[in-house]
């Protein structure tokens, strides 16, 4: 078939590898002039397919209510929100029932746990090289967070995910570089877990296409998608739409705007997260008894303030805060800030966070503001749209890295009319 994409962010990206693998003629229509500048470009870069769980859940709107009035919240609203967001909120309260959780937390599990076998089989088939680390430490500051964490373990044992609930002293044996001053009561440990750079795995996994085939078209934002007789695309500043056999949406949030003069009413919100990415200090400046690096050696996660620190080669990125409403361009310095002082807690000194007085090129540390393109009620949209040549790819949320190798593989199947890998239920319209 002759399959154009729309988006070059992860999703985009692992969607065109697996089209141009099974022998599609593939053409990928991207706004911005690079892959995964959206989105994909700077997350916390996780794959722990055992906490890909709902956002949805029993007892969440009251901690989001609980949080609003603190300073190192991990969810924010941005006030006045539209009616928009509004909604979402409406229908995303709606899905936290039990029943509703229970059904969408085994879909995205087991969307996870695929994604992650096929992400290491392509890592090994193409031998790819992404800033990768093993292991997953989920930081237990009080024996209250620990207390806390006791249903998310019973998660972790039904969906049969290997971890260790271990003692501050083991938790210190894993990451040598963690700072002996602040408090820890404990930890769990997913040693299957781990952490990659996915804005470096689509760069490579975009030449993997490409020596399949495949076309990416940068600079070309997507105005319109059409289905009258066949799939078109229509590029902005151009007149003549562009016929396809099938179209895939893969344009993270834009995907409702192209979607509703289609008559698709996909309830799609941007869930902000930051980011800060800093550069490790080189040995000379850290020598320490401790660990000579000081910094982290994979992913970790400081349960309470629900914030990332990865180890991505010779960076630390830590990353967190769930925040809606807003714009992209608007920072929340609270927010970033909070990402300041768990770096600081757990990793001080381990990255070069001032400007240095001898470089021309301004600070070291990357800010960034990424949007999570979330549906309220539901996991991810993979598979046929109901409106003939045009298919779906979206909605990963929070977790789209993770399981963006898997979902690509679920819709090149059931495009090509195979049985898919896995159970499909839960990810159709
Ligand atoms: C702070 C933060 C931390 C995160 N941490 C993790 C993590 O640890 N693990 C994990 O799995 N996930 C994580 N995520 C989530 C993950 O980053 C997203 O789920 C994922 O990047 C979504 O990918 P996408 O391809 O759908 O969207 P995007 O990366 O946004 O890609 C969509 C692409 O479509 C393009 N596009 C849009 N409209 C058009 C148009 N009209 N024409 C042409 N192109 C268009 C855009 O330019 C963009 O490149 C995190 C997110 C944030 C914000």
């Amino acid at each position: 078939m002759n399959i154009a994409i729309v988006g070059a962010g992860i999703i985009g990206v692992t969607t065109a590898y697996e089209l141009a693998a099974d022998g599609h003629r593939v053409t990928v229509f991207e706004r911005r002039s690079a892959v995964a500048e959206e989105t994909s470009f700077a997350n916390a870069g996780v794959v722990a397919p055992g906490y890909v769980t709902p956002w949805a859940a029993p007892g969440m709107p009251t901690k989001v209510l609980s949080y609003l009035l603190k300073k190192h919240a991990p969810v924010r609203l941005t006030l006045p929100l539209s009616g928009h967001d509004l909604r979402w909120m409406w229908r995303f309260t709606r899905a936290c029932k039990l029943e509703t959780y229970l059904a969408h937390r085994a879909h995205l599990q087991r969307l996870a746990f695929y994604s992650r076998q096929r992400l290491a089989a392509l890592t090994d088939q193409l031998q790819l090289d992404y800033e990768r680390s093993s292991g997953y430490l989920v930081l237990l500051r009080s024996e209250q967070d620990r207390a806390l964490v006791q249903p998310g373990l019973h998660v972790l044992t039904d969906a049969g995910v290997a971890f260790k609930e271990i003692d501050a002293v083991a938790a210190r044996q894993i990451e040598p570089g963690l700072n002996p001053h602040t408090a820890l009561a404990g930890a769990v440990h997913l040693p299957d877990d781990g952490v990659g750079n996915c804005r470096q795995f689509a760069l490579l996994l975009k030449g993997q296409a490409e020596a399949l085939g495949a076309k990416f078209m940068f600079n070309q934002p997507v105005a319109q998608v059409n289905n009258a007789g066949a799939a078109t695309l229509l590029i902005a500043n151009e007149t003549t739409p562009r016929r396809f056999d099938a179209v895939v949406l893969c344009a993270g949030l834009a995907c409702s705007a192209l979607l509703r003069p289609l008559g698709l009413h996909i309830p799609l919100a941007a869930v902000y997260g930051y980011s800060i990415t800093a550069p490790l200090k080189s040995d000379m400046h850290i020598h320490s008894a401790r660990d000579p690096l000081q910094a982290p050696l994979s992913a970790l996660m400081d349960e309470r303030y629900k914030v990332a620190i990865s180890r991505l080669g010779n960076r630390v990125r830590v990353a967190g805060s769930a925040e809606i409403g807003g714009h992209a361009e608007q920072h929340n310095q609270a927010a970033i800030q909070t990402l300041y002082q768990v770096l600081q807690d757990w990793f001080p000194g381990a990255a070069q966070l001032r400007r240095d007085r001898n470089s021309a090129f301004g600070p070291h540390v990357q800010h960034w503001k990424g949007a999570r393109p979330m549906l309220p009620d539901r996991p991810p949209l993979i598979g046929a749209s109901g409106i003939p040549g045009v298919w779906l790819n979206l909605g990963h949320g929070s977790s789209g890295w993770a399981l963006s190798c898997g979902s690509a593989r679920v819709l090149a199947d059931e495009m090509a009319g195979r049985p898919a890998p896995i159970d499909t239920q839960g990810f159709g319209l």
